[in-house]
């Protein structure tokens, strides 16, 4: 006979995708954990843009849900992109779906904050899963600090680097050839920039990939710049030099970057595609 059960539902990965599975799980009697490794609020390399179907889904779930997402500062209101071509001419796209860009430290803050006011999920931070086991009966969680849980479901949405996804998804688990790279930095006092609107910038020397330019609230930017890794491997493409030499030395963005100040490091992370 199986023994006691501690939960219906683990949820390893308290993100995006993670907060949005334990507020969908509202209301239906299940124990549910939430873990994740990281105490919050917690930074993640990003460009900070919320999508706008990503809002209209969490607004599916329950409409108090965006109207909270709303308060949230910083923020910036996003209604259409700039888009650069690599001879300079640009044109807008304007969107249909209200949403904003917002830094994910605080935005996945206050993701994890709607989890603690709208539903009973058990929270635990700093809970970071090393090994998982499944049994017939159950799936078997380690945590690095030792804890063993055990859960009937476990739902991987520990990201790029899956702990959850490494254990059971086949080989090959990424299409290396939608695999992107991508690293930002933060900046304030960039010129010529609009509020709501998102720069794109393409260019013949990122190869497959382009130069982002996002305003995130409180007079700062989220800069970036992503590429299929293959290239970046191919061409041992420095990314993070790339993305300063970017802004000192593109055609128009040079000029806006004169009297900019960088905030903090230029980071970077893997972005798998598909
Ligand atoms: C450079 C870059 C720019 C991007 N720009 C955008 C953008 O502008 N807009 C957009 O929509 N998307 C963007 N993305 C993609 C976006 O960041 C991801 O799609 C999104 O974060 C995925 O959410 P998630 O909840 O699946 O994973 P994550 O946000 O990565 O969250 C995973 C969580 O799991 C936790 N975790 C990991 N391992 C463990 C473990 N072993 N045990 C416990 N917890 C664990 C982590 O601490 C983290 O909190 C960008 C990605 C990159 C790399």
């Amino acid at each position: 006979m199986p023994t006691e059960v501690d939960y219906d539902i683990a949820l390893v990965g308290a993100g995006p995708a993670g907060t949005a599975a334990a507020l969908a799980l509202r209301g239906s009697g299940l124990r549910v954990l939430l873990l994740d490794k990281a105490a919050f609020p917690r930074d993640k390399i990003c460009g900070d843009a919320v999508p706008g179907h990503a809002l209209k889904a969490l607004r599916q779930l329950d409409p108090a849900y965006v109207d909270a997402l709303w308060e949230l500062e910083p923020r910036d209101e996003v209604r259409r992109s700039r888009i650069v071509a690599p001879s300079g001419a640009s044109f807008y796209m304007h969107w249909n779906l209200r949403t904003f860009n917002s830094p994910r430290l605080d935005f996945d803050a206050a993701l994890l904050g709607l989890v603690r006011r709208f539903t009973d999920t058990e929270i635990r931070e700093n809970a970071s899963l090393k090994t998982l086991e499944i049994t017939p009966d159950y799936a078997h969680l380690h945590l690095a600090d030792g804890t063993a849980i055990t859960a009937r479901l476990v739902i991987g949405c520990d990201g790029a680097n899956s702990v959850v996804g490494r254990r059971l998804l086949p080989e090959p688990r990424l299409a290396r050839a939608h695999h992107s790279a991508g690293v930002r930095a933060y900046f304030e006092n960039v010129a010529g920039t609009e509020s709501g609107t998102t720069e794109f910038f393409f260019s013949q020397n990122y190869l497959a990939g382009y130069c982002w330019l996002f305003p995130v609230g409180a007079g700062r930017y989220n800069v970036g710049l992503g590429m299929l890794s293959e290239l970046v491997a191919q061409h041992k493409v420095d990314l993070k030099q790339l993305l300063l030499d970017t802004v000192a030395t593109h055609p128009e963005l040079a000029g806006r970057f004169r009297e900019a100040r960088q905030l903090g490091p230029v980071l970077g992370f893997g972005l798998p595609m598909g």
